[in-house]
């Protein structure tokens, strides 16, 4: 493992600016940013006008704290294009995330936004170590799904020669990558730690994998695991994170030569951390929800995101950019499957969709070797059991089963209980999700 420091020049000026540059950049460009949504996107410019703000009313970056916040609900209200601010054949690019329920949220890219994100992913891999030349395995999925295309343009734009692999198929994942000897790996850490086992199974060394450094992200990760992918697969190992609505990923991204958390991008995303009950704007370094706004998005601007990642603002090490700390929990019930996004609800809609189940439901997830495992338990109806074959029972678990795969996408394993076996909650919510996955270290 050698780590690549930068040197000088080869930054971009605004990463190692003046904090007051900084901010002067960031000023300028919410104006911009606010007037666009607010003239483009009726919706938001319907809720500046019931809570009283106008654009010039942001006369200093803290002003941003009186306008409106944006929650995953807008964006399924207005489903699909409704929050897009320019005509739809301006929009080059589409791409979509989970939904609370059945329908994805759906973002739109102008040519401008997709040059941006993959000026940023370029960046976040030269922070992450890489450089122009470097052999870069893509195994995040590639699709409607931010994470594959993401990372793929940004390799290509840092001049990078690209492994488009995308995810599974573990053993072709091994293959390739013994035979093109890649530098890079760009993949979920939980699926990374999969490829480093087949390595293990088929007898390679970690110092015989080409690998020298790999970035991780899509889904909470913490300091254990980055020890033990850096063990098994012998490489520097960073985090990146991001999120679809405010872009994908690079939204923040780790130096190499720090490894202390991601460093937001802050001259197209503004960070502000929240307390998740009041909404009140947290100081640097108190532990909250991250909200966002875009600074430079043309076709999906979004003004004061909020993601439901609990994390904190730290102040800047490598670059004059400041950093996030480890997200440590969300401020909603979404669970991450393998780096996919599920709401409960959703596999609720799956299971209410059938007749012969009862309403009644538990989602358990568990680790095996490094991967969750999701088991679904639903229950028959009282009046169907009677009358209804254990060949019966199958078929509806294989139908809902493969309802989730296809409209959610995991996998799960289904079990189909007898009639009210599973225990009703008698007072307050009832307890749906039994997370028994090993806690963060
Ligand atoms: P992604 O392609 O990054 O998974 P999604 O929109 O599907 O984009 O999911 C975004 C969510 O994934 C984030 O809000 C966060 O909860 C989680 N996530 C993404 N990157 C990271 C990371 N590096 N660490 C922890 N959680 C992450």
């Amino acid at each position: 493992m050698t780590v690549k420091q930068p040197q000088p020049g080869e930054l971009e000026p605004i990463e190692t600016a003046s904090r007051d540059e900084i901010a002067a950049l960031q000023l300028q460009r919410l104006q911009w940013s606010l007037r666009h949504a607010y003239d483009n996107v009726a919706p938001f410019r319907n809720k500046c006008q019931a809570q009283g703000v106008h654009p010039d009313d942001l006369k200093r970056l803290e002003d941003l704290a009186k306008f409106p916040f944006t929650t995953k609900a807008d964006l399924r209200d207005h489903y699909p294009f409704g929050l897009f601010a320019v005509p739809r054949d301006k929009v080059a690019r589409l791409h979509a995330s989970s939904g609370t329920t059945g329908k994805p949220i759906v973002v739109g890219y102008t040519q401008q936004d997709l040059d941006h994100w993959a000026d940023l992913m370029a960046r976040s891999i030269r922070a992450a170590g890489g450089r122009a030349g470097d052999m870069v395995h893509v195994a995040y999925g590639y699709g409607l799904f931010t994470g594959g295309l993401g990372a793929h343009y940004g390799a290509e734009r840092l001049g990078c020669t690209v492994v488009p692999m995308s995810g599974g198929q573990t053993e072709k994942q091994v293959q390739l990558i013994l035979d093109f000897k890649p530098d890079i790996i760009m993949v979920t850490p939980s699926y990374s730690l999969v490829i480093a086992e087949e390595f293990e199974r088929l007898g390679v060394a970690p110092e015989q994998i080409s690998l020298s450094m790999g970035m991780f992200g899509a889904e909470p990760w913490g300091e254990g695991m980055r020890a033990e992918i850096e063990k098994k697969l012998g490489i520097d190992a960073v985090d990146v994170y991001g999120l679809t609505e405010v872009i994908g990923p690079g939204v923040a991204s780790e130096c190499i030569e720090s490894k202390d958390g991601p460093v937001v991008w802050e001259d197209h995303f503004y960070p502000e951390i929240i307390n998740p009950e009041t909404g009140a704007v947290q100081p640097d370094g108190e532990p909250g929800e991250l909200v966002f706004t875009s600074l430079t998005k043309e076709a999906f601007p979004v003004i004061r995101y909020r993601t439901r990642d609990l994390t904190r603002l730290l102040a800047p090490t490598s670059r004059s950019f400041r950093r996030m700390d480890r997200i440590t929990g969300r401020s909603d019930d979404m669970l991450i499957v393998r780096g996919v996004n599920v709401f409960p609800t959703q596999i609720e809609e799956q299971i209410m969709r059938d007749p012969r189940l009862s309403g009644n439901y538990q989602i358990h997830l568990r680790r095996d070797s490094h991967l969750d495992q999701v088991e679904v338990r639903c229950e028959l109806q009282r009046e169907v059991a009677a009358h209804t074959t254990s060949a019966q029972v199958e078929q509806i678990a294989h139908e809902l089963g493969h309802h989730i795969k296809t409209l959610i996408g995991i996998s799960c394993q289904i079990s189909v209980l007898a009639p009210e076996t599973i225990p009703r909650t008698l007072v307050g919510k009832a307890r749906r999700v039994f997370d028994e996955r090993p806690k963060l270290i």
